[in-house]
């Protein structure tokens, strides 16, 4: 399982499933490209962590967009805001509108050679299908528990693993 409004853009590349559990892991996929620019707004602050640069989200609203180089299009990956499953909990009061955020975005650039277009990989996990079920929750598809994104630079290669590692819930 992966949200619905990420299936047109993407491409299977595992699928893990038990009765606890399901994890799925894509590629991101746009007019038969994996070539993106990586948007981000709001709470990022990057780090470097264990060699890796991640991105660290506060309590602040955090929105990960991926720009097709091809057509533009831009695809809201991830947004604090209204992602994941604690905001697919009927009760829930919403805190924040999940409109456009304003203020300021900023391209990411690859920490070595300082290009901005990335393979996108994102991984899913959802947890205890079955509970989910009883939730009556707003979107299932969308109630993951866990993300994480890792990218790959287009032009040099460089893998930055786990750049987003975060829990929803
Ligand atoms: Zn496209
Ligand atoms: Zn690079």
């Amino acid at each position: 399982m992966i949200p619905k409004r990420i299936v047109p853009y993407s491409r299977v590349i595992k699928e893990k499933k038990d009765q606890y559990q399901e994890k799925t892991d894509i590629e991101l996929c746009c007019c038969g490209e994996s070539r993106f620019g990586v948007e981000l707004q709001g709470g990022n602050k990057v780090r470097l962590f264990n060699k890796f640069l991640m991105v660290e989200i506060g309590e602040e609203r955090f929105i990960f967009n991926a720009v097709c180089d091809k057509c533009g299009k831009k695809i809201p990956v991830f947004d604090t805001a209204c992602d994941g499953y604690d905001n697919q909990i009927p009760e829930k009061q919403q805190t924040e509108t999940a409109g456009e955020l304003t203020g300021s975005s900023e391209m990411y650039k690859c920490p070595k050679c300082k290009e901005g277009l990335f393979s996108i990989k994102v991984k899913y996990e959802y947890s205890d299908p079955e509970e989910m079920k009883e939730l009556n929750l707003k979107d299932e598809s969308n109630a993951f528990g866990w993300i994480y994104i890792s990218l790959e630079c287009c032009s040099c290669g460089k893998k930055i693993g786990d750049f987003l590692n975060f829990e929803t819930e």
